[in-house]
This record gives structure tokens, sequence and C-alpha cells, in this order.
């Protein structure tokens, strides 16, 4: 008799968003009459930018010729989009980090889902709380993290670091040394980030205990202070202690295009094993490349018209995040994010739980959040706003909650 994963046994049930979708409509079918916004979405809106639809449209013709036909791409990427990201993800920004040290993918998701099995089972991973819950439950499949304390919400072998107003927002080192560090700046779904000097903080702490950085920088295009490193490799050392993981999803709305990439550096050893080499090799192996399609269309991104369409585009989301947040400051809020992200996180206000205030969001102002304690047990007594509806709708929950 055949067994299965155990692991996927000691998973808790997802229940965030089933459980929103299970309120929001018993609110409607009881309130027909009642029109509801949603700020809790975590995807685009926006549709592609143009340069985009035209490099779409031009690679599918393509497929449609004998001499132009592509059909396996290159296990770790096309060279036409590699060389575009190390030129504007890195060199740009005067990090060495060069096309074959990058590898494309089919989005972050999955990069940051895959990248736990080259390394061993015994390894401890810390997060920060709260989290992103990829991270997590992929370790947890893997048989990483232990067995699942459901009163504390909390895995028995994973480091939690809180990140809450009390510091910010910015993990502390946590007591017991981690051996993988997973921290996703800007955060999801804190909306905050750390600056550059704290962030080389942290490459030289991971240096120091022998540990690796898996950095999510899914939200580097929302970044818009000077002081915070868009790619870690801006930080000293970053290149023996650090994989990036970058997404098309929410600079270029590609959530359902799907497009990625990863950054393996080849200083990145455990001892004399190059950790560049494992992920090629799993990459070959379990992998056959993104869409010929798609890769076109990611090297767009990249083009002068696509660079001029994105930062229109972000700037769309960012101005939604600042009518948050200042509506939400001029009602009274204490509110986080929204400066170098598109999430803004509010305190909860009078002691009410997380899904306390979901309720009464939902109820009098007829608006659907995120309840942060969703996303980890030190999101509890907070709540989560995106700003990736449109510029009206935004304005509208607004005005509604400002006016309760
Ligand atoms: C949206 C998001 C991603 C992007 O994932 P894709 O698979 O590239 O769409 C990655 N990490 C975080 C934290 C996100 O919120």
């Amino acid at each position: 008799m055949y067994q299965v994963n155990d692991n996927y046994q000691k998973l808790p049930g997802s229940y965030l968003f089933s459980t929103i979708g299970k309120k929001v409509n018993a609110f409607t079918e009881a309130n027909p009459e009642k029109s509801i916004i949603r700020l809790g979405i975590g995807d685009v809106t926006q549709p592609l930018a143009p340069a985009i639809i035209e490099a779409l449209h031009k690679a599918v013709d393509e497929m449609a010729n004998a001499e132009t036909f592509r059909g396996y791409a290159p296990d770790l990427g096309y060279e036409f989009l590699r060389s575009a990201i190390a030129k504007n993800d890195y060199e740009a920004r005067g990090c060495n980090i060069t096309a074959d040290e990058i590898f494309v993918s089919d989005g972050a998701k999955s990069d940051s889902g895959n990248i736990q099995e080259i390394f061993s089972v015994n390894n401890k991973i810390a997060v920060c709380d709260p989290v992103y819950p990829v991270y997590v439950d992929s370790n947890a499949m893997a048989g990483r993290t232990g067995t699942y304390d459901m009163a504390a919400e909390k895995w028995s072998n994973v480091i939690y670091m809180p990140c809450t107003r009390e510091n910010n927002f910015v993990p502390e080192f946590p007591k017991e040394t981690p051996d993988i560090i997973y921290l996703c700046l800007p955060n999801n779904p804190t909306g905050t980030t750390v600056t550059k000097a704290q962030l080389q903080e942290w490459v030289d702490y991971a240096n120091k205990v022998g540990a690796v950085i898996i950095y999510d920088g899914a939200y580097e295009a929302y970044i818009s202070e000077e002081d915070v490193a868009h790619s870690i490799y801006e930080c000293e050392g970053a290149k023996t202690c650090a994989i990036e993981l970058k997404s098309f999803s929410k600079n270029a709305g590609f959530t359902g295009v799907r497009l990625g990439y990863a950054v393996v550096p080849k200083e990145l050893k455990c001892g004399e094993v190059s950790l560049h080499s494992m992920w090629a090799r799993r990459h070959g192996t379990k992998f056959n490349g993104a869409p010929y399609i798609v890769q076109r269309a990611g090297e767009a991104v990249y083009s002068e018209a696509g660079k001029a369409q994105l930062k229109e585009q972000v700037a769309y989301y960012m101005k939604n995040a600042a009518t948050i947040k200042n509506g939400l400051q001029d009602a009274g809020y204490e509110v986080y994010g929204g400066v170098n992200a598109p999430y803004i996180w509010l305190k909860t206000p009078e002691k009410m739980t997380s899904w306390e205030f979901f309720d009464y969001l939902l109820e009098n102002a007829n608006v659907v959040g995120t309840p942060g304690s969703g996303f980890g047990p030190s999101g509890e007594g907070y709540f989560r706003l995106t700003a990736f509806g449109s510029y009206e709708n935004t304005v509208a929950a607004l005005e509604r909650i400002k006016a309760l």
C-alpha cells in the first residue's frame, strides 16, 4: 500500500480568503441593495501596458511561421531576457550580477516554494510574523517545520520574528540562530520596509552565522524612498549569502501571464557546494522554461516605452495608496506602509481584533479588507487594505470610512 507525504496532513487549513468570501456573500445576500468595495485583493486590476501587448502579439505571430517558431525555451531563460534583467535591474544599480546568475521562471510564488528543496530538511527557517504564507507552508510540506500548534498558530520548528509597531516592523535578529532566513521587502502584508543600512545588517548577520537569506523583492517597483535598497545585492557581501526572487506580477501586471526570476550568485556556496549549480540542476530537471511569448513580454518591460508605461501604472496604484493612507489618517487611524508598497497596514481602533474590525468595516462602510491575524499571530490587531483597486472605488471607500 502506498503512503502519502504525511507532512501535508500537518498543514492547518487556509481559511483566510474563504472565510472572507463567506462573510461577504452572507452580507450581500442579506443586504442586496448595498454596493461592496473590495480593498482586500492582492491582485492587480490595470490591463497590461501597450508595449507589453505589442510584444505579445509579435511573439504570437512568430509562432505561426516555421522560420520563427520556437519550441522548448532554454531551461534557464532566453538570453535576451536574462541580459535585459542583468542590465536594468542590476548593472544600472551598481550590482555586479551577470546574466548567467539569473534563472527565469514562471513566477516568484513557484520560486519561493521550490527554492527550499536545494536545502537539507534539517535546516531551521526564520520568517517574519506576519508573513506571506508560501514560505512556511512549502517548508512544512517538505517536513522542515515540526508540528503545528493550533492555539499558538505556530510551528514548533520555525523561528518567528515578530514585526509590529513596537519594532517599526523591522525584524530583530532571533535569539536562536536560523539557517534559512526569509525576508520580503517591501513587505506583504505590512507595506513597510527597511533602510539599506538595516538590510546591510541582515546581510552581515547572515554571513556571520552562516545562514542564507531568501530575499523576496516582489514589490521593488513600489519603492519611493531614497535610502531603500532595490536589490539585496546593493549590500556588501550579499552575493555570498543571498538568493533574490523577483516577479513581473506587481510591477507589470503579469499575475495571469506568469513570469519571474531567481538570482543565485556563483559566489553563493555552502562549503564547496555551489548553490548556483544546484539550482541550475533543479531547474534543468524539473522545469522546461517560461514560454517564449511571455519572455518576449518580459523583455518589453525593459523597453523605453515599457518602462514609461509601467512607471505610470505603478504611480496609479501608489496614488490609491496615498488616498488610503491620508484618508485613514484624517479619520484618526494609526496607519503604516503605503509609501514603498501598495499595501496599507492599519492598527485596529479601540482594541478590536482583526476580525471584529473586518465585520465592522463590512457592515458599516461596506468595504472589504483583510484581517491581519490571517498572516500570523503578530498580525492580530492589524488590518490590510490594498491599493490595487480602481481610483474611483478607492476614493469612494475612503469617503465611507471617513463618514463612520
Ligand atoms: C504577489 C507576490 C509574489 C508574486 O508571485 P508571482 O508568482 O510572481 O505572481 C511573490 N511574493 C509575494 C510576497 C507576493 O505578495
